[in-house]
């Protein structure tokens, strides 16, 4: 059977692909921080296990990505790692290194270890940031696989962005140099959204947690692409027997959709709620940016369509991606029943 190996497990994204790992009949070893985090992953997957029994399939170790403690004895006797694990947020951070140095050197030290114990595949969980962040020249439509964020430009240069960008280069530079023999894939999606496993959701969900609690008071000129996280466990998923992925980037991303059409989406949704749907002034958002890292962050893209083709993936692996409305709906009504918004 073959055994696979997943950072982060704890994870938003984390907990879909160790389920849907399960489900297809994978070992899975599980990397989580603490015995509690463990704990954690179990309940989150156990109600979508088609097969209870496969929760015996699944073993944690601990590691932190800042720490080189037990790396090498986790990925023995493993087929393939999946690297899922990287500090997420786009609240403002005092020192960028508190993303950069997890991302990259946690990257480093899982394609070390691995490497040591002869795994052989590799799928990493990157991210649109790493391709993005750079202006398009005129001949290019779109942003593709073939882009590279430039953290050295504007576009490329919040600390986020820099730690998913350092962390893919470096994981392919240490392939390149230093273990040929590894396949890597890397997995790169859009803001991710789709149904969470439990509470515990990451900073995408919370964005639309954000736009529920009407928090801001009025929506920004901000359009960006989705993809459901389903959809993205199954590209890491699918990639493991996919010859043809080896070697390769994908960009994970469905349509895209602006604030204020998801505002009015859930609205539409939800017309008891308070929503609040309306544009804001761009001068607004200038000010606002002074108070609050996440509006910051967004300021670059305002007012700018989104250009980001996911065409390479739709024939690659055959993706139909989930429609951006199904997505938005599904979060947004498991938000409502579980936190009561
Ligand atoms: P989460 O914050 O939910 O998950 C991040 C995971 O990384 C958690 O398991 C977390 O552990 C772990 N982690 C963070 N820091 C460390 C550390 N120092 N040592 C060990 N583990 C650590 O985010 P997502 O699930 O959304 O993101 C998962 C991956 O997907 C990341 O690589 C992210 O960059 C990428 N991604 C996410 C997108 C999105 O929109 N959600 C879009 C594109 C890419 P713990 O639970 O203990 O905190």
């Amino acid at each position: 059977m073959t055994s696979v190996f997943v950072s982060g497990a704890s994870g938003y994204i984390g907990k879909h692909i160790t389920l849907q790992l399960l489900n297809d009949g994978y070992t899975v070893r599980a990397s989580v921080r603490s015995t509690v985090k463990a704990d954690e992953v179990i309940a989150a997957v156990t109600p979508h296990l088609v097969d209870p029994n496969a929760i015996n399939s699944l073993s944690f170790v601990e590691l932190d990505l800042l720490s080189d403690n037990g790396w090498t004895e986790a990925l023995q006797n493993i087929d393939v790692l999946m690297h899922t694990a990287s500090p997420f947020t786009i609240d403002k951070v005092k020192d960028e290194n508190v993303l950069i140095r997890p991302a990259v050197d946690g990257t480093l030290r899982a394609l070390r270890a691995a490497h040591a114990a002869g795994v052989k595949r590799v799928i990493l969980t990157s991210s649109v940031a790493a391709i993005q962040g750079v202006e398009l020249t005129e001949s290019e439509k779109d942003y593709d696989e073939s882009n590279w964020t430039d953290v050295m430009s504007p576009l490329g240069s919040d600390p986020y962005t820099k730690s998913k960008t350092l962390a893919e280069r470096a994981a392919w530079e240490y392939i390149a140099t230093e273990a040929p023999e590894i396949a890597m894939t890397t997995i790169n999606p859009s803001m991710v959204l789709g149904a969470p496993l439990d509470q515990n959701y990451g900073t995408s969900v919370s964005v639309l947690e954000r736009v529920l609690d009407a928090k801001d008071p009025a929506m920004p000129d901000l359009a960006f692409s989705i993809v459901d996280v389903r959809d993205v466990a199954a590209m890491h998923v699918r990639s493991i027997a996919m010859k043809d992925a080896e070697g390769q980037r994908y960009i994970a991303a469905s349509d895209a959709i602006t604030f204020i059409e998801i505002a009015k989406l859930l609205k539409r949704t939800f017309p008891e709620k308070k929503i609040v749907t309306r544009r804001a002034p761009k001068l607004l958002m200038h000010v606002l940016a002074l108070f609050d890292g996440q509006i910051k962050s967004i300021l670059p893209m305002l007012g700018k369509p989104v250009r980001i083709s996911s065409k390479k993936a739709q024939s690659g692996f055959d993706m139909k991606f989930i429609d951006v409305e199904t997505s938005i709906v599904e979060t947004a009504k498991f938000l409502v029943a579980h936190s009561g918004k």
